[in-house]
């Protein structure tokens, strides 16, 4: 065999584009692999797939390292050398999905079944797709013996879904070295078509800070046959109201501007002239108002935002209690500056006898948004012209958390991106961490070839 050896160096330097055909059905391989393993928690944990994952990249050639706090929950990275002129990209994907109830489903949720067009399972789109296609760009950099500029890391992490203390954190906090990076690619963005028509690719550079805070009334105990005015649960329902019942300030930052200005361009005129009308001090009540009402995402990407998800108070129907509370979930928009914030709740809730109780720091890190300026956002824009035709690229800020913020807050310039999505299917139930999870098999191909194409192009020489 080992004459062959120059021959397969002098094809591999040649070979310019992966043979898709080939790679599609290897891909489809490893994801029906994967979605097959259960990684929703006990006995196993994400071990399996890291095993998986480790045995296709090691016979490969590409060497791997697992590190794990608890050896059920290991993260796995793999690396591929550049020369070192340009600092190292990050692709990370989570092994772990959310917990299932088995008798929702149609089809089994760690059956991978292929039905038309369609692959079933728990983590279809949350995350064994962008595992798949980190794994494949891997592959694919190894196998096409591609010269890079920069080194290309992979990392598969354990505990996404609520405990970042054995995965994110923890590789951050005791193995940053191992996954330092100038940019990242995660989770945390997609691309979107309604019946059909493809509009945007949503990428994720920033989200918000969720904080918990507590409101807690007191008042005097008594008999409840004889009411006193300082009824404890009262007076936390009046704080409550007024609290929720506030509009807090709005503020856009770089992010939500370009998305709001950049969503207009595909949007109808009506919709168009409210997403470019935010801004305009004659206009701006009436829309945020919309937005309260039709549009509650875009309301709170513009503010910080509180709500009131928990009430504990009392024990008797007869007894007043000393004490009542209330639990607040308050996302905040990234550069809040949360001491004067809680200040203004105080003033807004303008109750006596009434505490805010608020946390010194997330129990999040904070962090600022993704520059929209950067090589690398530029790369995805004209990846997505060349894979996904006919769409726009739009920065975006999550409401909700994500594990990239954990970089983000180290100075990684993080991206979150993902595979095209019928927006219906969200309304027919098949979102992530609902009772069914799908993707497209050709959205899968596409989505792996647009993972290839981006890495490549930024870290190639
Ligand atoms: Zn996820």
């Amino acid at each position: 065999m080992r004459f062959l050896l120059p021959l397969f160096i002098v094809i591999s330097a040649c070979a310019a584009e992966p043979d898709w055909n080939a790679i599609n059905q290897e891909t489809l391989k490893h994801y029906t692999n994967l979605v097959k393993i259960d990684t929703s928690g006990a006995p196993n944990f994400e071990a399996p797939a890291v095993a998986y994952l480790k045995s296709v990249l090691e016979a490969e050639g590409i060497p791997v390292q697992v590190f794990a706090q608890d050896p059920k929950r290991p993260n796995l990275v793999a690396r591929i050398k550049g020369n070192g002129s340009k600092k190292a990209i990050l692709i990370m994907a989570h092994t772990d999905v959310v917990g299932v109830q088995p008798d929702k489903w149609s089809h089994p949720p760690f059956s991978a079944d292929l039905v038309d067009g369609f692959l079933y399972g728990r983590g279809t789109v949350d995350d064994k797709d962008n595992v798949t296609a980190g794994l494949m760009t891997m592959l694919l950099l190894k196998r096409q013996n591609v010269i890079l500029d920069r080194d290309v890391i992979f990392l598969a992490e354990a505990g996404e879904e609520g405990t970042p203390s054995l995965g994110i954190q923890f590789m951050v906090e005791n193995h940053w070295p191992e996954i330092e990076a100038e940019y990242c690619l995660a989770e945390g963005g997609g691309v979107y078509a309604r019946g059909g028509k493809i509009s945007r690719m949503l990428v994720g550079t920033t989200e918000k800070v969720p904080y918990t805070i507590r409101m807690v009334a007191h008042g005097t105990s008594g008999h409840g046959s004889r009411p006193l005015p300082d009824n404890a649960i009262a007076r936390l329902s009046n704080a409550i109201s007024r609290v929720a019942s506030w509009q807090p300030p709005m503020r856009l930052n770089d992010t939500t501007r370009t998305y709001f200005e950049r969503l207009a361009t595909i949007s109808t005129p009506e919709e168009a002239a409210r997403y470019n009308g935010i801004s305009n001090p004659a206009r701006s009540e009436a829309i945020q108002s919309y937005f309260r009402e039709k549009e509650t995402m875009h309301w709170s990407m513009l503010r910080t935002s509180i709500s009131p998800t928990m009430l504990q108070a009392g024990f008797r129907r007869n007894v007043i209690p000393s004490e009542a509370e209330a639990t607040l979930d308050v996302r905040a928009l990234p550069d809040e500056d949360m001491v004067a914030f809680v200040a203004q709740m105080k003033k807004i809730a303008n109750e006596p006898g009434v505490e805010i109780i608020a946390p010194e720091r997330s129990h999040r890190v904070a962090a600022k948004p993704s520059s929209i300026t950067t090589e690398m956002f530029r790369v995805l824009e004209s990846t997505q012209k060349k894979i996904y035709p006919g769409a726009i690229t739009i920065p975006t800020m999550a409401t909700g958390a994500s594990d990239k913020v954990f970089l983000q807050a180290k100075g990684v310039n993080c991206y979150g991106f993902g595979p095209l999505l019928d927006e219906e299917d969200a309304e027919k139930g098949f979102a992530a961490h609902s009772d069914q999870e799908r993707l497209r098999e050709k959205e899968l191909y596409r989505f792996t070839q647009f993972n290839w194409e981006a890495v490549r192009t930024i870290a190639a020489h």
